[in-house]
């Protein structure tokens, strides 16, 4: 490691929520890489709540104001692929 704190946007594997010291806490999301996602839906059935297969065919991750860590933790554990990282979003104010 270089030392350099990751910046907004950038995808991680697990841990814990990259914080500014300067401001609040960052926001993330799960992000799923669609390109090498095999839509084996194992997320889905392990947190149904913020995963599922979209009417379009591809797996969708909702829109939540927070996502329960532990389980979608234990998916992007078990994600076959290795396609599911948490994404650093904006800092809410
Ligand atoms: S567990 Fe991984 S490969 Fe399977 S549907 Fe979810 S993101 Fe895609």
């Amino acid at each position: 490691m270089t030392g350099r704190p990751p910046k907004e946007g950038v995808a991680l594997r697990t841990g814990a929520a990259i914080a500014d010291p300067a401001g609040p806490p960052a926001k993330r999301r799960p992000d799923i890489d669609l390109s090498q996602c095999s839509k084996c839906q194992g997320c889905e059935a392990l947190c149904p709540e913020v995963f599922c297969l979209g009417p379009g065919g591809y797996m969708e991750v909702a829109d939540r104001d927070e996502y329960p860590e532990a389980a979608i933790d234990e998916a992007i554990a078990k994600c076959p692929e290795d396609c599911l990282t948490w994404l650093n979003t904006e800092t809410t104010t």
